[in-house]
């Protein structure tokens, strides 16, 4: 075992204990990125001398008496739609590909704030649209468990990362899944916070009334500590809740005496394979055992929330996306006769299919004449799903799901059918209609893949999710198990 696979808390007490310095963690992450990422790909820009940079003025601090915070010198990759100043931000299009941004996200300066070092910045699906990184302008990302399949999307590149020892952390961001599919693919944890409790400000937006950033780690104690990191009212995104956090490393506790735990039974249908259930069902028995009381629950909405999602987000997108006109941002045609040519050239050859498609799809569903069927309809039917939690939650703390219907699937099995893509989406898409925080933990393996368990909370219910999460975590034993690339060079 190397520095680069232990967690972020784990290195901290050997920073504390002044066993290991910052440079040391540093240089084994790089080294790490070095031997894998040529097969791996999870980033698209490492930053190594301003990583160790950074590491050695915090060295210097340390000798100098100043005691280490939680994720003081802690090696973190950022998804590459949050703006890093003086860094490309691409959202792995080539629309973006030269686009260095003159500001940071505040989840940015949270970090910084920590004096958390940034390794770089991570591959995804293209403006986070899709479920597998494939839709990535630049590269594929491998799934460090199995190279021939997908580490799962959007943020595939911050997963594999975290399973691969590139990263300790990473931040992802989920408009419908984003964090909690490719965790799941990749073994580790994936948290999405309520919508508001993490700043969008500095995310490039996607589906703005979706979209929120949140942590990726190697076990829940993690997730905590980055969680506390990142979280808070800002004043620079209007949709920030102005309310105070706990520290959420008071939640990690092994006690679920009582805690009402809810199965949703429209998430247990035909669509997941035998194997996936078979490690929920698993996942339930044990919370039982641990004190958990199982109540059986429905969101009968449920087969609406694919549709509503892909009228509202494509719709959202393609309004956000209109901004990349070849002016202000990124690639520009220099072949154009006229403007309005260079809109076409610039956005025709900028943008990939997926994003193409999605633009077209919201432009539709937008439009006069179609908006009352299709946007307006399937802002009802959010409510609808946002009714179907709220009564669900009326018996019980937590729900329990599937977070994917399958493992990780290979590389190019669904890239030409995009409904079966959307399809990978099924078990998170409601969570962000209706706002609400979900983690996905590592719950099992099949045939050498992991499989994650969804937990979905209340509103501002981070707290309850990383208990529950936690307790399941300290009864399983997938933890400290790499991937067979990680172990073979070793
Ligand atoms: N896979 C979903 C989509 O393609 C969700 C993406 C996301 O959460 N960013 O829209």
């Amino acid at each position: 075992m190397e520095l680069c696979d232990y967690t972020a808390h784990e290195l901290h007490d050997m920073l504390v204990r002044r066993e290991i310095s910052c440079e040391d963690i540093c240089r084994s992450i790089f080294k790490r990125i070095k031997l894998l990422d040529k097969k791996i790909k999870a980033y698209i820009t490492v930053i190594e001398e301003e990583a160790l940079m950074r590491a050695r003025d915090i060295d210097q601090e340390i000798s100098q008496g100043a005691e280490p915070g939680p994720l003081t010198g802690i090696p973190v990759a950022i998804k590459d739609n949050i703006c890093t100043e003086g860094l490309r931000t691409t959202c792995a299009s080539k629309i973006l590909h030269n686009f260095v941004p003159p500001y940071n996200a505040t989840v940015i300066n949270k970090l910084h704030s920590q004096k958390v070092i940034i390794t770089g910045k991570t591959n995804m699906d293209e403006f986070a649209m899709g479920s597998s990184t494939e839709n990535s302008g630049f590269f594929p990302t491998s799934n460090p468990w199995a190279l021939d399949r997908v580490p799962g999307g959007s943020s595939g590149g911050s997963a594999a990362a975290v399973a691969a020892g590139e990263a300790i952390c990473a931040l992802g961001s989920d408009t419908g899944g984003s964090i909690r599919q490719p965790a799941a693919f990749c073994g580790v944890v994936g948290m999405k916070p309520t919508y508001g409790a993490v700043s969008r400000f500095g995310l490039v937006a996607f589906a703005s009334s979706l979209d929120q950033i949140g942590p990726m780690t190697r076990d829940v104690t993690d997730a905590a500590l980055m969680l506390n990191a990142i979280c808070g009212h800002d004043r620079w995104d209007s949709t920030s809740i102005p309310t105070d956090y706990p520290d959420f490393t008071t939640f990690l506790v092994d006690d679920i005496k009582g805690l009402r735990v809810g199965v949703p039974k429209e998430y247990f249908t035909e669509g997941l394979s035998p194997e996936v259930r078979e490690i929920i069902e698993k996942a339930i028995a044990t919370l039982e055992t641990l004190g958990a009381n199982i109540v059986e629950t429905t969101l009968p909405h449920t087969d609406y929330a694919l549709p509503a999602y892909y009228l509202i987000a494509p719709g959202e997108a393609s309004s956000n996306l209109a901004r990349y006109d070849g002016v202000r941002y990124g690639y520009r045609a220099d072949d154009a006769d006229d403007v309005v040519d260079m809109f076409i050239k610039s956005r025709s050859r900028g943008f990939g299919d997926e994003v193409k498609r999605r633009i077209m799809l919201g432009s539709y569903a937008l439009s006069a004449g179609y908006y009352d069927a299709y946007y307006l309809k399937a802002l009802k039917v959010r409510t609808l799903i946002k009714r179907d939690f709220e009564a669900a939650f009326e018996n019980c703390d937590v729900l329990i799901s599937p977070t994917t219907p399958t493992p990780a699937f290979r590389k190019g099995e669904k890239i030409d059918d995009p409904l079966t893509m959307y399809m990978s989406d099924i078990y998170t898409l409601a969570v962000n209609l209706a706002g609400l925080p979900a983690i996905s933990v590592p719950g099992g393996f099949r045939n050498g893949l992991p499989v994650g368990v969804q937990f979905i909370g209340k509103p501002l219910g981070e707290g309850t999710l990383l208990r529950v999460a936690y307790s399941f975590e300290q009864s399983s034993n997938y933890r400290g198990k790499r991937p067979p690339i990680v172990e073979e060079v070793l």
